[in-house]
């Protein structure tokens, strides 16, 4: 008789949920145990500084997959409950109420959370809240709504602090974003993108300041004051800090699993244990386009690192070989970006129209990365020529009367 086998994840988002649907379809016929200290069904987390923000739905709406689908899927959905240590030696892990649940092969999709920077006073400030979960834009939506004074600061100029900008001024706000860098999106944009987001915001009625460096908020009678190391100073009802992530590596590095910039992960997905895989932004992996060990904070990168366990769990050899790609919305503007840009040492502008254009990045003749702005063909040429790691005709590239198509691009 063959005895039946339990896999547990640890995180049921965009990650976790994508592995428990992935490996019942590759055949697993055991237990599926799915926990998050999230007491919401999973949902999306990318509308919630877009769509989510700015609408009055309920968070049903944005649910990854329906409570009947689960069900349907025999997979035992856990929530609202803290994992708090994991047995190695016992395979099991301990929940936060101080039961345990056994496990033959455990996944850890434990992704990230928001970095609070330690500014004076951050922590008595009225109405501070990051941006990370369905409660967190509850909780930005009701400080909003119930403020008489709708002045809101977002520290931090990172994708997830321009998006909230753009929705929270859709709703009324009038927003502030400061930016300690001297441009935003410094760290994953070349100066020209940065300059057009700026300009995009301003153009919509949003004050973007840079090398604003936050030193400390005061707070009396439910009034914020941020000060900024230049000695300026700004009021806000309602403060969102998007600054960036700290990945959740504790419950791996507490039992000696290889942590370097995340839960160090194999091709297949698996980490320094044999029965413990990783999976999604927690995860610093290979991949295989860039030669080199990176982290993601992305979705697919989530979903397609969780296809890759499942079918490694179920005895299938993969090798996880994606070409990282994301997405932003703001306002009237959607940015797709695919590769990675880090190392270029040349930028090409193909401007098509003033609200439609593409940026690409090279070293020296190989093209590593695009930014496409409401321009999805070049988004798609882009990943057929990193993909393919062909050479582009970079005066073709930026000469718009040439037919925007791969053949006509090709370096002879
Ligand atoms: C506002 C916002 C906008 C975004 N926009 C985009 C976008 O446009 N495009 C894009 O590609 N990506 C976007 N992202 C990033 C994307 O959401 C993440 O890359 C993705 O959610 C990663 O999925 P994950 O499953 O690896 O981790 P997460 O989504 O972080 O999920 C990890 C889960 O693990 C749970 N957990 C952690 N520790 C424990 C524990 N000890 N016990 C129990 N549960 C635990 C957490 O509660 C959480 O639910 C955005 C993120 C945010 C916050």
């Amino acid at each position: 008789m063959s005895v039946q086998k339990t896999c547990v994840v640890i995180g049921a988002s965009h990650g976790g949920v994508n592995f428990a649907t992935a490996l019942r379809k590759e055949g697993w016929e055991g237990a599926i145990i799915l926990i998050d200290r999230d007491p919401e069904i999973p949902y999306h987390r990318p509308p919630l500084s877009k769509a989510y923000l700015t609408s009055t739905d309920g968070i049903e709406a944005y649910h990854l997959k329906s409570e009947e689908s689960y069900i349907k899927d025999n997979v035992q959905l856990k929530l609202g409950v803290e994992v708090v240590s994991i047995d190695k030696e016992n395979q099991q892990i301990i929940l936060g109420d101080g039961t345990s649940q056994a496990y033959d092969k455990l996944v850890i999709a434990t992704g990230a959370r928001p970095i609070i920077p330690p500014i004076k006073g951050i922590q008595t400030a009225a109405h501070l809240y990051p941006l990370r979960t369905a409660k967190d834009v509850e909780d930005i939506r009701t400080a909003l709504l119930n403020s008489v004074a709708k002045n809101v600061v977002v520290i931090g100029g990172g994708y997830i602090g321009l998006e909230t900008a753009a929705s929270l001024k859709k709703m009324g706000a009038e927003v502030t974003v400061l930016e300690r860098e001297e441009r935003i999106l410094a760290r994953v944009t070349a100066p020209e993108m940065s300059t057009f987001f700026q300009e995009l915001h301003t153009a919509n009625g949003v004050d973007v300041l840079t090398s604003k460096n936050v030193t400390a908020i005061e707070t009396e009678n439910g009034v914020n004051t941020v000060f900024c190391e230049d000695g300026t100073s700004y009021q806000a009802a309602v403060i969102v800090v998007g600054v960036g992530i700290l990945v959740n590596t504790e419950l791996a590095k507490n039992i000696g699993l290889t942590i370097e910039n995340g839960i160090k992960v194999d091709a297949t997905a698996k980490t320094s244990d044999d029965d413990i895989y990783a999976i999604g932004d927690c995860t610093y992996h290979f991949n295989p386009h860039y030669d080199r060990f990176i982290r993601l904070e992305s979705v697919q990168n989530a979903v397609d690192q969780a296809k890759v366990a499942a079918a490694a769990i179920c005895g299938k050899s993969p090798v996880y070989n994606a070409l990282p790609w994301f997405w932003s919305d703001q306002y009237n503007v959607k940015l797709q970006m695919v590769g990675l840009s880090q190392g270029y040492n040349q930028v090409l502008v193909r401007k098509d129209e003033d609200l439609k254009f593409s940026i690409w990045y090279f070293k020296d003749d190989v093209l590593l990365a695009v930014d496409a702005v409401n321009n999805a063909k070049a988004y798609v040429i882009g990943t057929k020529f990193i993909k393919e790691n062909k050479k582009i005709d970079k005066e073709k590239l930026i000469d718009t009367s040439v037919d925007f198509k791969p053949l006509n691009l090709l370096q002879s």
